[in-house]
């Protein structure tokens, strides 16, 4: 399903499968998460992506093809590709062990292909092995909403109270990590989505409202999922003192003038941009152990488009997955 250029539906398109070239694999499809940042993509609100290009950076698929030089994958093993799908290795970033800011990167879905596609290429140093342990379609959105959703974790801290604004795939996968963590989950939605308000509290969230509430009380921590700058502000005046406010998303719309007083006494305003390969061993390491439940709605590949306006439109709980 190829994005032939930005505002315009995705286009089934008949490609032969490429042969992967020295250190890359090629991947057959099992099944690919469909993200927030595919829709960015769509939309036109990112800057320079290569046109036309093919979306998706949550694929599960297993190697059916390897080119020279690869070490450490085989034919026929599943592995999972993420949105980091290349680093230089050479920048200042790379070599201080920040490849998530590398100067030259290639992401999956946006600047190489990706796998809304029976078929992907992929540089094999950015592919994790993912065993054959869990349904391919239940560990898709692991591969960004996941672990996107475990570097903010880490950078919102070690607070207790930790409130998740847009309760989507992301924050949905979030929400059980921070529980199992022994954290407080305080979930924002937007206003009036009871439906998402009791999905978050079915998860575990001790308390779910909409984002224009204030919640019962401080939190030490919370993490923007929803492309919304009005949250930001919202979100300052939520968290207690020293608290952090992490925006996790790759775009989002300007965030207005606030007054320094919400800022003031330590709270702070970060972002996340990509993450590490590192980032995402640790997270698939603990995977098993935290027990997940996973809600997807799947959809056929040549659906995709359907996917992506239910997912504008807010029409499911949790992620989408395609499926070729
Ligand atoms: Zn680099
Ligand atoms: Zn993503």
């Amino acid at each position: 399903m190829v994005s032939n250029q930005p505002h315009t539906p995705l286009v089934w398109t008949d490609l032969p499968d490429r042969e992967p070239g020295p250190g890359e694999i090629r991947v057959k499809v099992l099944a690919c998460g469909v993200c927030r940042t595919d829709l960015h993509v769509v939309d036109g609100e990112l800057p320079h992506p290569n046109s036309p290009i093919i979306p998706g950076h949550e694929i599960v698929g297993r190697i059916d093809a390897v080119g020279d030089g690869v070490v450490g994958l085989s034919l026929g093993e599943r592995v999972g590709i993420p949105w980091l799908g290349h680093t230089c290795g050479v920048c200042p970033y790379c070599v201080a062990s920040r490849e998530n800011l590398c100067d030259a990167p290639l992401f999956t879905g946006y600047t190489r292909d990706g796998g809304f596609a029976t078929a992907t290429i992929a540089d094999a140093r950015f592919a994790f092995p993912l065993g054959e342990t869990g349904d391919a379609v239940k560990l898709a959105p692991l591969l960004c909403a996941g672990l996107i959703g475990w570097r903010a974790l880490a950078l919102a801290g070690e607070g207790r109270r930790l409130g998740l604004y847009g309760f989507g795939a992301a924050a949905h996968i979030l929400a059980q990590v921070a529980r199992w963590q022994g954290r407080e989950v305080y979930a924002f939605t937007q206003a009036g989505d009871t439906k998402g308000q009791a999905f978050a509290r079915s998860l575990g969230a001790v308390w779910a409202g909409g984002s224009d509430e204030a919640p019962p009380v401080p939190l030490d921590a919370a993490i923007i999922f929803a492309p919304v700058g009005d949250l930001v502000p919202l979100a300052l005046r939520a968290v207690a003192k020293g608290g952090r406010v992490v925006c996790a998303g790759i775009h989002m719309s300007d965030i207005p003038a606030f007054p320094y007083a919400i800022l003031w006494e330590e709270r702070q305003l970060v972002s996340v941009a990509n993450l590490s390969r590192k980032d995402g061993l640790d997270f698939l390491k603990l995977v098993p152990g935290i027990g997940i439940v996973m809600t997807t709605t799947t959809y056929p590949l040549e659906r995709a488009n359907r996917a992506l306006a239910d997912l504008r439109a807010g029409r499911f709980e949790g992620a989408a997955v395609l499926v070729p």
